[in-house]
């Protein structure tokens, strides 16, 4: 149970892990759903990647070496290691 100053626990729409409500984002015409920092920046990647193939550009090549190094990344599991993994989640966040 939580007290009146403490959000109760929410779950994100996109992983459903749950999350205080403060670190949840909420979607401007339906708050109702909330979504956690981490899937907001998946859903803005491929939301740019999206666009990438509806709309090429010549951003779309760099763009699309930098997933590429992100699939790379990803498929060897450097994202989950003890010390170069919250170096390598710190800078993808900041990545297209
Ligand atoms: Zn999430």
């Amino acid at each position: 149970m939580t007290s009146a100053e403490e959000p109760a626990p929410t779950r994100c729409w996109c992983c459903d892990r749950e999350y205080d409500e403060r670190e949840l984002v909420r979607l401007g015409a339906h708050p109702e759903v909330g979504i956690c920092g981490a899937c907001a920046v998946d859903i803005r990647q491929r939301a740019g990647q999206r666009q990438d193939e509806l709309r090429p550009t010549w951003g779309t090549t760099v763009r699309t070496g930098v997933r590429r190094l992100r699939e790379g990344v990803i498929a060897r599991g450097w994202h989950q290691r003890p010390l170069i993994g919250p170096i390598l989640r710190r800078i993808n966040r900041h990545l297209p």
